[in-house]
Formats: C-alpha cells, sequence, structure tokens
C-alpha cells in the first residue's frame, strides 16, 4: 500500500482495528511525519504550517498514533504534544548552545563506540526512534539520513571492547535499539556475550513510552536469552503511564530485567515537584525505579525545554522525605566535554561546629549531631 492510500485510511472515518492497534509495525507505518497532516490535526495556520516545514528539513520528526492519542488535542502546552510536535522555538538561537557539547564526538574511539567512563562503554545501533523527542541530547545525528550500524561497524565495535577488558558494562543506545528487528537484536546480544568480560548488558530504549506494542514475544524470547540485561527507559510525564506502558513493562520485568527510568527535566513539562512526584510514585507502581533525573543538556534545537539547576535542586528537595525513597532519582548535569556526569543533592548538610556538623532535616528543621573524629 503506497504512503498516501495509508494516510487516506487514517483520514477517513475508518477507525483502526484492534489488532492493528496493538501490532507495533502497523503502529510504525501510520507514524504522523508530514506536516500538512499534522497542521490538520492541530489545525495549524498556513504561515505556522509554511514556518514549521523549515523547521523539519532540520530536526525531522514523527509520531506514533499511540502517542498521538495521549494528547490533549486542545491544549497548545499539552506535556505529550510539547515532547513530539516540533516547534518554531528549535529554530531560535540560545547562548552557550552546541550540536554536541558532551562532547561525544571526541569521546568516541570508533564511529558509533562512546568510551568516557573507565570500566563501561556505550553503543550508538542507530538513529532512528519510533517518535522523536523535541529535546533529544543526540538531535545533531537527525539531519543526514536514517541508519542502522553497518556489520563492519559492529565487527569493529566487538573487537575494541574484546580488547579492553576493562569494559565490563556494555550500553545500547541510540536512537532506540529496540528499532531493530528482533534479530538484529539478537545478533548484537549474542557477540557482546561471547566477550567473557563483559558482565552486564543494559539497553536504553524509549519503546515502553512511545510504542509498547513493540515489546511483543519475540522480543521478550530473545532478550531473555542474553541476561543479566538491565533496560533504562526515558518517561517523563504521569500521562504516559498508560495500561499499555504498564503491560510492556510487565513483560519486561517478567522476563528478568530489571526497569529502570532516565527522565529529563523539561521546563513546562515536567518542572515542579507535584508532577515529579506523581511521575515517579506512578513509575514504582508498574516496577520502573526511577534512576537519573538529567538537567537537560545545551544543545542546539533543545534550549527552550532548559530549566535552571536549581530547579532540579528544588525538585528533589520537595521529594525526598516526602515520599519513598524509591521514588528519588539522582539528579544529574551531564558534564560539558566529557566531564562526565555530575551528581547533585539539595545540601543537608548545613556546617560543621567542632565534634559536631549541622545538619538538615526535610522539614529544613537544623540540628546538632554528635561527629566523631576519624
Ligand atoms: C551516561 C553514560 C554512561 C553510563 O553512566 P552511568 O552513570 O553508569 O549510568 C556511560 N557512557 C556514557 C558515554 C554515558 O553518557
Ligand atoms: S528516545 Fe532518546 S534517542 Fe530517541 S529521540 Fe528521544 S531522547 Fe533522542
Amino acid at each position: 500500500m503506497s504512503t498516501n492510500a495509508e494516510e487516506m485510511l487514517l483520514e477517513t472515518d475508518e477507525p483502526p482495528s484492534s489488532s492493528q492497534w496493538s501490532d507495533w509495525r502497523w503502529q510504525l507505518r501510520n507514524r504522523i511525519s508530514d506536516v500538512d497532516r499534522l497542521s490538520r490535526i492541530f489545525s495549524f495556520s498556513y504561515t505556522e504550517s509554511a514556518n514549521l516545514k523549515k523547521v523539519i528539513n532540520k530536526y525531522p520528526f514523527a509520531i506514533t498514533p499511540y502517542y498521538l492519542s495521549l494528547i490533549d488535542k486542545g491544549n497548545p502546552k499539552d506535556p505529550i504534544r510539547l515532547q513530539c510536535v516540533p516547534s518554531l522555538e528549535e529554530e531560535k538561537l540560545y547562548f552557550e548552545i552546541q550540536d554536541d557539547p558532551l562532547g561525544e564526538e571526541k569521546d568516541s574511539v570508533l564511529p558509533g563506540l562512546v568510551h568516557r567512563y573507565p570500566d563501561r562503554a556505550l553503543i550508538t545501533l542507530t538513529n532512528m526512534c519510533p517518535v522523536y523527542c523535541r529535546h533529544c541530547t543526540r538531535k545533531r545525528e537527525w539531519p543526514n539520513g536514517k541508519w542502522i550500524r553497518k556489520p563492519q561497524e559492529m565487527e569493529a565495535i566487538y573487537a575494541y571492547i574484546s580488547q579492553h577488558e576493562e569494559v565490563r558494562d556494555v550500553i545500547l543506545s541510540g536512537g532506540d535499539p529496540f528499532i531493530l528487528s528482533a534479530g538484529r537484536l539478537e545478533s548484537v546480544l549474542c557477540n557482546l556475550r561471547k566477550i567473557a568480560h563483559v558482565e552486564i548488558i543494559r539497553i536504553g530504549t524509549r519503546c515502553p513510552v512511545f510504542l509498547p506494542q513493540r515489546v511483543d514475544e519475540e522480543l521478550i524470547g530473545v532478550l531473555k536469552k542474553y541476561r543479566p540485561i538491565w533496560l533504562n527507559t526515558h518517561f517523563n510525564h504521569p500521562v504516559e503511564i498508560t495500561k499499555e506502558a504498564g503491560e510492556a513493562c510487565d513483560k519486561i520485568l517478567c522476563a528478568g530485567i530489571p526497569l529502570g527510568n532516565q527522565t529529563v527535566l523539561l521546563k513546562g513539562i515536567n518542572d515542579d515537584a507535584e508532577t515529579m512526584t506523581k511521575l515517579c510514585r506512578g513509575l514504582l507502581r508498574i516496577g520502573v525505579r526511577p534512576y537519573y533525573l538529567f538537567q537537560c543538556d545545551p544543545v542546539s534545537g533543545t534550549a527552550h525545554f532548559r530549566t535552571s539547576i536549581e530547579k532540579g535542586l528544588e525538585i528533589i528537595k520537595g521529594m525526598r522525605g516526602f515520599t519513598s525513597g524509591l521514588a528519588v532519582p539522582t539528579f544529574v548535569v551531564d558534564g560539558l566535554e566529557g566531564q562526565g556526569k555530575v551528581p547533585l543533592q539539595p545540601n543537608y548538610a548545613v556546617s560543621r561546629e567542632k565534634s559536631y556538623m549541622l545538619l538538615k532535616g526535610y522539614r529544613d528543621d537544623v540540628f546538632r549531631y554528635y561527629n566523631p573524629e576519624d
């Protein structure tokens, strides 16, 4: 079927059948990725639409029908909409913004392999994702066409890791590794598992959020074979915790794969303690442990999402003690030029007074605590 015919099908009154809706291939095929269709859905004016076409030349977009269905179409500030619908803000120039502020290119020992920390390495398997987050830190990878690492590139990556015995933790990232077919993913996992010093494999994927249908029997069957695998996903707002997302996470957990979450702190989306608490409690309910809360990186095309660092500290301060410790992520700022992640905490240690430390409790009461000398 031609793309046009598919669009006609979606845009006539024929709703998808429930088996189509729950088929990830259908969800991917029927993504909204052209401005005209987007404009009809959100009633953009002719000028808005023309301007957006310029934005997406640089930063393309795609939205699965599932993720689109979570948007309240009448609300221009809807937290799902802000994450996936392109905006003119992406073209604005901001201070101190770069394409690759973290220096990933500099820390790439090979195409697709970032080796920054002593004992772990990160592989970018593809630049494709089911939906393109407008706040993506690897937005620089979008303009030059879609790719999946070629077999020769993968061979070089396996060889490097084999030769570097200090690498005991390999992170599969992208893009979204679950864009690969189950067979291709299996080949990657199988090759990594042949390297004895690789103790754990981590996968970063936003499929539970964008395309929960992707977590099917075949994929679970593959993942199960190569444990220990730790999976980190990326929920940013409580609205994303749907029945479908919960079911996808449950399948992953039942396969013996622990689930963590990496949230990006985003202005107007999740930048208050109440929303963050609701999100993190919701994650615990579906078995997902909040891992990191990231300060939004100073990346070109994403600066309108950035808050102050103090905002992140204020959110953590508003959570610690007020809700389950398991729900509280570590707030991190990713350092520039490969400095690595910098964890930040509100300051609870007020000062030292001779053999006492002055500490502050979560309710802000300061108390003296005897502090023996070492
Ligand atoms: C974040 C990151 C890691 C993993 O860091 P952890 O703190 O172990 O989760 C590894 N490599 C790169 C390049 C990273 O950005
Ligand atoms: S899922 Fe991750 S890699 Fe993909 S667009 Fe979003 S932030 Fe970028």
